[in-house]
């Protein structure tokens, strides 16, 4: 699942550095969660953290964008082979772990 910002958000900045994904910037009022970049934070940490240090809990999940773990792990996959192209991903082709 992606999460979702609230305008509950008082633009206290500490969400932002924490996400592993990049996922989290400012937007024309308040932070915004790109869907295509979070993982729940699936891969690096076993619990969102940027739920973790938001002091006015305004990140629910996005209920539009209801996500399973399967699906996030392949999100995950598909953002590491972007950030580190070629050998490393030649070297890990999709294991097909799912029954997809
Ligand atoms: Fe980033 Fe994790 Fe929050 Fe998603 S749940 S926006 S990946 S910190
Ligand atoms: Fe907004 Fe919460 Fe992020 Fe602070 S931690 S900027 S209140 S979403």
């Amino acid at each position: 699942m992606a999460l979702l910002i609230t305008d509950e958000c008082i633009n206290c900045d500490v969400c932002e550095p924490e996400c592993p994904n990049q996922a989290i910037s400012m937007g024309p009022e308040i932070y915004q969660i790109n869907p295509a970049k979070c993982t729940e934070c699936v891969g690096h940490f076993d619990e969102p953290q940027c739920v973790q240090v938001c002091p006015v809990s305004c990140i629910p999940v996005d209920p539009q964008r209801i996500e399973s773990k399967d699906s996030l792990w392949a999100k995950y996959r598909r953002l590491q082979d972007a950030i580190v192209p070629g050998p490393i991903a030649a070297a890990a082709p999709a294991a097909g772990d799912g029954p997809h």
